[in-house]
């Protein structure tokens, strides 16, 4: 279980988040949608301490982290919270100077100290899970879009995360190439992965969020079952928004 309280981050003057409360359960899926700049890469970004919430708490399992305005993080809370967490970005951002399958290996040997051998024998089952064992030597600039971000989807998961964050994961990507994305992380939530997914795709949303919030200049304007928010939401805000993404 995720849970976010009271979070609120600011850059300089502006409040980007301004106190979002949400509760992940375990094992589910939750959509976070929202116009562009309603703060869904920040909100990520907080979870996985890539940003540092100005203010506000969040525990990942058995980890409990409070923020105050102008504290200074230790790296062992940083790197304790951050463990607990895969990021799949929009751009892939694969290292481009290491093969598919040293990308995957990279945390085990880098931060877990597993030998080379064993951390590859690990980066291979991740790839064969997203399909793309046979790929493991290829260089990233070598494989279509879907490919390398299907290979950022293995790296993310490498150390094991208790929650798998994907910040627009298929919004890179043509149609073809984005329904090889959807279908690993179709995969992945049949499984009972633990996913907050930010996307603008109302089909990759549907067919795997049970959970779904709505994201509006920084505040959760409606939080529901997914089926709820995207076919009946409560909020003309919402339902103007949901009906701009058919
Ligand atoms: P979304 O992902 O929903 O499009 P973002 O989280 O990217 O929204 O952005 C929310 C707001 O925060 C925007 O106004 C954006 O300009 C601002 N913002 C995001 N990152 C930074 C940053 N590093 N420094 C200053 N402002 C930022
Ligand atoms: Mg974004």
């Amino acid at each position: 279980m995720i849970e976010l309280t009271d979070i609120e981050k600011r850059f300089g003057d502006n409040l980007v988040l301004k106190g979002v409360n949400l509760r992940i359960p375990e094992g589910s899926v939750t959509a976070l949608i929202g116009p562009s700049g309603g703060g869904k890469s920040t909100l990520l970004r907080c979870i996985n301490l890539l940003e540092i919430p100005t203010s506000g708490k969040i525990r990942v399992g058995e980890e409990t982290l409070e923020f105050h305005p102008g504290m200074k993080l230790g790296w062992r809370d940083i790197r304790r919270l951050r463990s607990q967490t895969g990021m799949v970005f929009q751009n892939f951002q694969l290292f481009p100077h290491r093969t598919a399958i040293e990308n995957v290996m990279e945390g085990l040997v880098a931060v877990l100290k597993w030998p080379k051998a064993k951390a590859r024998e690990r980066g291979l089952e991740l790839l064969e899970k997203v399909g793309l064992a046979h790929k493991a030597d290829a260089w990233p600039a070598t494989l279509s879009g879907g490919q390398q971000q299907r290979v950022a989807i293995a790296r993310a998961l490498a150390l094991s995360p208790r929650v798998l964050l994907c910040d627009e994961p298929t919004s890179a990507l043509d149609p073809e190439l984005a329904g090889e994305v959807v279908e690993v992380l179709t995969q992945l939530a049949r499984e009972g992965t633990t996913m907050v997914i930010a996307t603008h795709d109302l089909r990759l949303a549907s067919r795997i969020a049970q959970q779904a919030a709505f994201l509006d200049a920084g505040s959760i304007v409606e939080i529901g079952s997914a089926q709820h928010i995207f076919s009946n939401p409560e909020r003309e805000r919402t339902k103007r928004f949901v009906a701009t993404l058919l």
